[in-house]
């Protein structure tokens, strides 16, 4: 296939071009997150290059961005002597320690005091670039700080990481001083993917980016989800800013990904806010930070300061309290869930981690305690990822003394004695005993929350006295309640008053639409967004229950084991029963109507809300969309087709305009609306 040039002098100045109009875009993506084009016209334009450097293959450069692809393995790395050493970091853990670092910098430094850069210190590993003439020739590890290795080719895989600089003061020869993470998402699928393929796990993002990082085949680093926060210019020939603050700048002009989080502070006062903004809001990042570095701004006091031994005397790393400790791991233990699944969790000889005590923790399935070899009796360490519950990444096998026993997983419910299996592909285990209480309190649990039927003041107490006086079995039982309102009555605790609210709020909830009874009935593998699908589909359980397998499974979106979970749960005898129970009781259940609508005005269009609206709610603003044949969601994707802006909009903006998604006003939503014969 040719590629549309006739000579080599045209095609040169086309691949010239379209490299600096994708290095643009790959700034505007990965650096400030405002990208102007889709993914599509993007990928165009990377197959129009490509098709010219394969017809010109002499028109290959270096840096061009078809040279992300990566290369052969290598036996191993080349050595890389850093011209001038990267340091480590002397360490703050109180604000006194920051004081006394600060006032001792002030001594030294001969100044009254100096204003400071505060930022995230990235739990990854730091690299050092080196560009010429504008053009990364070299990437390397810290190594033992006087010498790294040459990781070029695996960095070049690394799409945040420009090949090529831009703009035109760019000095002759220089290097950045940046921090490569693996995100948090990234790391907990990447060890998914190891765990299912029987390969060993990795402990935290650090490990995980150090070890995609030091990989022998670059294959298998562009694999990986990594991702740079430059922090540092090392060396340069050539003129630049005197200021750190106004390097970050200078450097994310040229290209490089800095980190939005900096922040400019002139006392220690507007430190310390910053370290209490992040020790908590830290578990809200996408990725790990184990505290704030601090950086003198003026670079004249990082020349007066100097270094002691292996640590500047212009910085200092002020740590969070660790998120990880090492504590015995006591037991083993299982709870049943809402769909028969037997979780195990550790039990723990309590332990402080990330400023709370910790006395349980997910050991998610049986795959990964065994891939991670843990055995009850072990030291383990225990990782608290934020709000979640901690998890165990591993045992200490140094402090083995031989006593720790294997785990064993059950062969019995540990809740109702019932048999378990675990279906082949699978990793979890089932209690299949149809009339397991565990399964239906957690089915209720399940039931009654805000995002299903929302029945406001069924809390699990007494969703646990209604079962133990058995008053309920499963959720349709709740709509019988009624008629026992005098059993309710005497319940240790309750009052008429609280009794007819929750009675009240039982009733409400019949009303609900039906992606939320969809949802509601606990179906395994069906969560929220699965749950809209199939009711907009199907419009109603009816036809959502006689659905072939083929019929749910041709809807995209849905994949075979989902389709299978679904088809199966409408073929289980208890289910049909509680099903009755719900249609008797005149719960909501949907109608052909709502399937008309599908062909509406706004058929297959995705609608996302963020902020207040003033002229309605979200939910009646949710319920129009649906009722034009639109779906109504809560999360921005790719697939988002608008995205409704009111006042005081969250992340989603953001999200949304990294898609490329476009925006409405509400001025503009309700627009939409009346064009469409709706009155608002
Ligand atoms: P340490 O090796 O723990 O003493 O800390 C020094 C290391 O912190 C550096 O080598 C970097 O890898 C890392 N680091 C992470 N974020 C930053 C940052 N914003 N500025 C400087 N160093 C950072
Ligand atoms: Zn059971």
């Amino acid at each position: 296939m040719g590629c549309g040039y006739d000579n080599v002098y045209q095609a040169r100045l086309a691949a010239e071009e379209l490299r600096s109009e994708i290095n643009r875009h790959d700034y505007l993506y990965y650096v400030l997150n405002q990208p102007e084009i889709s993914d599509a016209e993007y990928d165009e334009l990377m197959r129009k290059l490509r098709a010219i450097e394969e017809h010109y293959p002499e028109l290959v450069t270096p840096e061009s961005p078809t040279q992300r692809v990566p290369g052969q393995p290598v036996e191993t790395f080349g050595v890389v002597e850093h011209r001038v050493p990267l340091l480590s970091l002397a360490n703050a853990f109180n604000f006194e320690e920051l004081r006394a670092w600060y006032r001792r910098a002030c001594v030294l430094g001969e100044v009254e005091g100096f204003d400071m850069v505060v930022e995230h210190k990235i739990d990854g590993l730091s690299v050092a670039l080196v560009y010429e003439d504008g053009r990364l020739v070299q990437g390397a590890t810290r190594g033992d700080g006087l010498r790294g290795e040459n990781v070029t080719e695996n960095l070049k895989t690394i799409r945040s990481i420009p090949l090529f600089l831009r703009g035109n003061d760019v000095p002759p020869r220089f290097e950045v001083r940046g921090e490569v993470y693996m995100p948090k998402d990234a790391f907990e699928k990447l060890n998914e993917e190891l765990a299912a393929r029987g390969q060993k796990l990795f402990m935290n993002p650090r490990n995980a980016a150090a070890g995609s990082v030091r990989q022998k085949d670059p294959r298998v680093t562009a694999s990986r989800k990594l991702d740079i926060f430059v922090y540092q210019l090392g060396w340069c020939d050539g003129p630049h800013p005197r200021k750190h603050w106004d390097i970050l700048q200078w450097l994310q002009e040229m290209g490089f990904r800095i980190n939005p989080n900096n922040v400019l502070c002139h006392t220690l006062e507007e430190v310390q806010q910053q370290w209490e903004r992040w020790v908590e809001g830290r578990y809200q990042l996408p990725y790990e930070i184990d505290g704030l570095v601090v950086k003198a701004n003026d670079l004249d006091i990082w020349d007066r300061l100097g270094a002691v031994g292996r640590e500047p005397r212009w910085a200092i790393a002020y740590k969070f309290p660790p998120v990880e400790a090492t504590t015995r791991l006591l037991d083993i233990r299982h709870n049943v869930g809402r769909t028969g699944t037997i979780n195990p969790y550790a039990v723990l000889e309590p332990v402080k981690v990330g400023g709370v005590i910790v006395k349980q923790a997910t050991l998610h399935n049986e795959d990964i305690i065994k891939s991670r070899d843990i055995r009850i009796g072990d030291w383990v360490v225990v990782h608290r990822a934020g709000e979640v519950i901690p998890q165990v990444v591993g045992p200490v096998v140094g402090r083995r003394t031989g006593e720790e026993r294997p785990y064993e997983p059950p062969t019995s419910c540990p809740a109702c004695g019932g048999e378990v299996v675990r279906p082949p592909g699978e990793a979890m285990r089932y209690c299949i005993n149809p009339s397991c209480p565990a399964q239906a309190f957690r089915w209720l649990t399940h039931f009654v929350q805000r995002a299903a039927m929302d029945i406001d003041g069924l809390g699990e107490k007494w969703i646990e006295a209604l079962m133990r006086e058995g008053l309920v079995e499963d959720p349709g039982d709740l709509y019988y309640l009624r008629e026992k309102r005098d059993r309710l009555l005497s319940l240790e605790r309750m009052g008429p008053t609280l009794a007819d609210k929750i009675l009240r709020n039982i009733e409400e909830s019949k009303k609900r639409p039906l992606d939320r009874l969809i949802f509601a009935l606990g179906i395994r593998h069906v969560g929220s967004e699965v749950a809209e699908l199939l009711a907009y589909e199907f419009g109603s359980i009816d036809r959502l229950s006689q659905a072939s397998l083929e019929e749910i499974s041709r809807i995209p979106g849905i994949g075979p084991k989902i389709a299978e979970s679904v088809y199966q749960w409408f073929r289980n005898e208890r289910n049909r029963k509680v099903l009755e129970k719900l249609r008797r009781a005149g719960v909501n259940m949907g109608d052909a109507a709502s399937k008309e609508a599908k062909d509406g005005p706004l058929k297959s269009k995705v609608i996302v809300f963020t902020g207040s609206l003033k002229s309605m709610t979200r939910s009646q603003a949710q319920e129009l969309v649906r009722r034009l044949g639109g779906m109504a969601k809560d999360t921005v994707t790719r697939n988002t087709d608008y995205l409704v802006v009111g006042e005081d909009p969250g992340s989603k903006l953001a999200q949304a305009q990294r898609y490329g998604i476009p925006t409405l006003s509400e001025e503009e939503f309700l627009d939409l609306l009346r064009r469409h014969g709706v009155e608002v």
